[in-house]
């Protein structure tokens, strides 16, 4: 069970991973905004505990942008020093499922934590899918027309978020991030799996998916199919 904590305040980010590592949890720390949501897109959580105040973007934000743009279904926890009630409902309205005020008890914090990822059992379709290619997220099986596609763990982390940020496009840093977190294995890393990728998705099918749009990225799209 892998928990990703994305929390500016390194103190309170330590005691929880120190907290649930002892409860057999695996957990993940992110310091600012945009790394948590690039590893709460790419990888596969069971909770994910976002504090609301981050340097970068904030946390309604982040929670928005994993719900609506990701179309990402995974519990969200959130954190907070403020106890309105008017920001008790911005984080619901942005997706969160729960919501814990600072200062918590660490042993409340573990006892949501189960609650919410018992849900992930009777969470909503893990299955994504542009036109006729089909990605699912719990069973890591790759379809396109019917055929099913092998890929390596980088290579489906790489489509996983392709196909989690349709239509739009996907700098080169922002998917290095997304499948090694900025520490490729060679510089040229992104640009050979992008190859093996559409050897296997686009290539073997009459309509390609992967788009380079020169001078800004990529895009997984079946809209205005042009390369
Ligand atoms: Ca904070």
């Amino acid at each position: 069970m892998k928990v990703l904590v994305i929390e500016d305040n390194q103190d309170i980010a330590a005691s929880i991973r120190d907290y649930l590592e002892n409860s057999n949890y695996s957990v993940d720390i992110a310091s600012d905004g945009m790394t948590g949501l690039n590893l709460a897109i790419a990888r596969d959580y069971c909770v994910i505990i976002l504090d609301l105040g981050l340097p970068d973007i904030d946390g309604v934000d982040i929670c928005h942008r994993i719900r609506h743009d990701a179309q990402h279904s995974v519990p969200v926890l959130m954190l907070t020093a403020r106890s309105s009630l008017e920001n008790k409902l911005e984080g619901f309205e942005s997706g969160a499922d729960d919501y814990l005020v600072k200062p918590f008890s660490l042993k409340e914090l573990a006892a949501r934590i189960k609650v919410l990822s018992e849900r992930i059992g009777r969470a909503p379709d893990p299955r994504l899918q542009i036109a006729d290619l089909t990605l699912n997220a719990n069973t890591h099986e790759v379809y396109r027309a019917g055929k099913r596609i092998e890929l390596t763990p980088s290579l489906f982390r790489l489509l996983m978020y392709l196909m989690r940020n349709p239509h739009r496009v996907i700098t080169r840093e922002e998917l290095l991030n997304a499948v090694w977190q900025n520490n490729p294995p060679d510089s040229d890393a992104l640009r050979t799996h992008l190859f093996n990728l559409r050897q296997l998705v686009d290539r073997p099918f009459d309509r390609p998916l992967l788009h380079t749009v020169r001078g800004f990225g990529f895009m997984l799209t079946d809209r205005n199919a042009k390369d």
